[in-house]
């Protein structure tokens, strides 16, 4: 049995007192405690203090002029729920509602799940596992097992919610001892397994802020797991369609692609302005998106599953979700 480390916890009322008490070296924020708290019985990390957010007033879910405002401690199954979120931003929901199962969904939050560590087949193991390897970038070591000789760690960012959040152009805004910031979510990661979070250790993520669609819009998030329930995604790619005046009839005038689960960030597939001016409801449409996402989307080796297999599949996956958007069925 794999039990947790001693630490000390804290539950804040305020989110002033949550950032003054995260000055302790080391500390760190619990909010579900469905990735922090396994990570911990692996012995990924030893915080002297966690900092809980149970019960700070983080649960909004609002309309603030052209955006949706979501507080970071929305459950995801609230999320997934919610009716401004299912009628605004329906990748948002599917997304949400895809992640691990019922009961984790039940607990896990949306700052959680895009604050998540990043995750690799040779880390996420008992210390003993890693050990008995070698030590690696993220555990201590000088090696990394993905791509030997490499000086980066790659391991992977497989929040269901992060690359559905950054293709809607999402912002967070982040609480710290000099007050709030805002960034754009794309902007709280970096290319660093080991570090991949840009957000001050004193910081809280304490909101999320989306802009509603301008426009006729159709937003799709593709998943592929091995198991049905409870896995993290292998393939994970967002899909916005940003359409003209006739809507699922009409051309595409704006389009965001971004994949999770590759890499440390969320990885946005470059040059959609390929795609505009297509019809979403011509079959070639589909064809063409999926060719862009196949050509960019590279996977490693860092999840549990064959990379190469992985790459062979995003095209199919990707073609088959615009295929449905575009008949209605998504
Ligand atoms: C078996 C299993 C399957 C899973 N499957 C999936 C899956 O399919 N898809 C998926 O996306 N996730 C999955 N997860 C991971 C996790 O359940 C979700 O990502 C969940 O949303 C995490 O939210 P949490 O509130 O529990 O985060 P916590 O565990 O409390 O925190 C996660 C990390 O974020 C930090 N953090 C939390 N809130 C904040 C905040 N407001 N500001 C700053 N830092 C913060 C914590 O310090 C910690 O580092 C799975 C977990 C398990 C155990
Ligand atoms: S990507 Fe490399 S350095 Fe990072 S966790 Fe995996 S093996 Fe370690």
């Amino acid at each position: 049995m794999l039990r947790l480390p001693r630490f000390g916890i804290v539950t804040p009322t305020r989110v002033e007192d949550a950032v003054a008490a995260l000055a302790t070296p080391g500390a760190r924020v619990v909010a579900g405690g469905t990735d922090l708290l396994p990570n911990l019985k692996h012995r990924l990390d030893a915080p002297p203090v966690l900092v809980s957010l149970a019960r700070l007033p983080l649960g909004h879910v609002t309309r603030d002029g052209a955006s949706i405002v979501i507080g970071a401690g929305v459950t995801l199954a609230a999320l997934a729920e919610h009716p401004l979120i299912a009628a605004e931003m329906p990748s948002l929901a599917r997304a949400a509602g895809l992640v691990a199962s019922p009961i984790l969904r039940n607990l896990g939050t949306l700052g959680g799940n895009l604050c998540l560590d990043t995750r690799c087949r040779y880390v996420n193991q008992t210390e003993g596992w890693r050990e008995a390897l070698g030590r690696c970038l993220k555990s201590g070591g000088d090696r990394c097992h993905v791509v030997p000789g490499g000086q980066t760690c790659v391991a992977a960012l497989s929040s269901d919610c992060a690359p559905v959040l950054v293709s809607l152009d999402a912002e967070v805004v982040l609480h710290g001892p000099a007050g709030r910031r805002v960034v754009p979510l794309e902007a709280l990661y970096r290319a660093d397994g080991v570090a991949h979070l840009t957000r001050a250790p004193d910081e809280l993520l304490v909101e999320v802020r989306v802009p509603v669609a301008p426009g006729p819009r159709l937003a799709a998030y593709v998943k592929w797991t091995v198991r049905k329930s409870i896995d993290f995604p292998l393939i994970s790619v967002a899909l916005r369609f940003d359409l003209d005046a006739e809507g699922v009839d009409g051309r595409i005038v704006g389009a965001s692609i971004v994949a999770g689960a590759l890499a440390s960030t969320p990885r946005r597939v470059r040059k959609t302005e390929a795609l505009h001016g297509l019809r979403l409801a011509d079959p070639a449409t589909a064809d063409a998106v999926a060719r862009l996402a196949g050509a960019q989307l590279k996977p490693l080796d860092n999840v549990p599953y064959d990379a190469v297999y992985r790459r062979r599949m995003i095209p199919v996956h990707v073609r088959r979700a615009v295929a449905a958007l575009a008949a209605g069925a998504s």
